[in-house]
């Protein structure tokens, strides 16, 4: 999921600012000082930071300059008067910045393009119950957490960007396994066989004779 840091001290608006974007499916947290923005920063993993200019203690520039060097894009939440602030956000490296009061939509649409910019958009793949978390590497299937070996992910991503496409047994070992194919396939079977069996997907991954095996997607 897509995760978003909002730091603003006016709780409306961090409250509003909350309720949008939780809707639109991200997953938000609000904090309204700069202190607790920079330990929430330095500890955990942000994709976007809204940050409002004016708080208390630290403000919005200086944690600006100290969230620069981070690579995390961040968006200014300025007051509407505040010509010089916007400005000097995005000279001091800010992505874009949004005036208070905002529309919603102009909002949900800058953080989508600067999400994007950062190819940061949420990149969840979805099949039936399955849900793959791409930038964790974690799958979910009925909402539980399912553990695979890191060859298991990389074969069930490849199923899934070759949907309905019969991949050759060759193919699969040169792409999972970075490897040339010599020949032995009973490590693509056994591979694909706990696949299956992890995800209930016995009826999805059709063996196909001759070839290899064919994700079927009807959806
Ligand atoms: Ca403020």
């Amino acid at each position: 999921m897509v995760r978003i840091l909002i730091v603003e001290d006016e709780k409306p608006i961090a409250d509003l600012l909350d309720m949008s974007l939780t809707a639109a499916g991200y997953a938000c947290e609000c904090l309204d000082n700069g202190a607790a923005a920079a330990d929430a920063v330095e500890h955990r993993r942000w994709d976007l930071i809204l940050l409002d200019v004016m708080l208390p203690g630290i403000d919005g520039f200086e944690l600006m300059e100290y969230l620069a060097p981070l690579n995390v894009p961040v968006i200014f939440i300025t007051a509407r008067s505040g010509v010089k602030d916007r400005i000097k956000g995005l000279r001091l490296g800010a992505d874009d910045y949004i005036v208070k009061p905002f529309e919603i939509a102009e909002l949900l649409a800058r953080v989508e393009t600067v999400l994007r910019r950062y190819h940061k958009t949420d990149a969840n793949i979805v099949l039936g119950d399955v849900v793959v978390d791409v930038h964790s590497r974690t799958v979910y299937k009925g909402g539980e957490l399912v553990s695979l070996t890191a060859k298991e992910y990389s074969l069930l991503v490849l199923f899934l960007q070759n949907k309905n496409i019969a991949l050759f047994r060759e193919t699969i070992y040169e792409r999972v396994w970075e490897n040339e194919y010599m020949g032995d396939s009973r490590t693509v079977d056994l591979h694909v066989q706990r696949l299956r069996r992890k995800l209930g997907w016995q009826e999805r991954i059709c063996a196909v004779y001759k070839v290899g095996y064919r994700l079927e997607v009807n959806e």
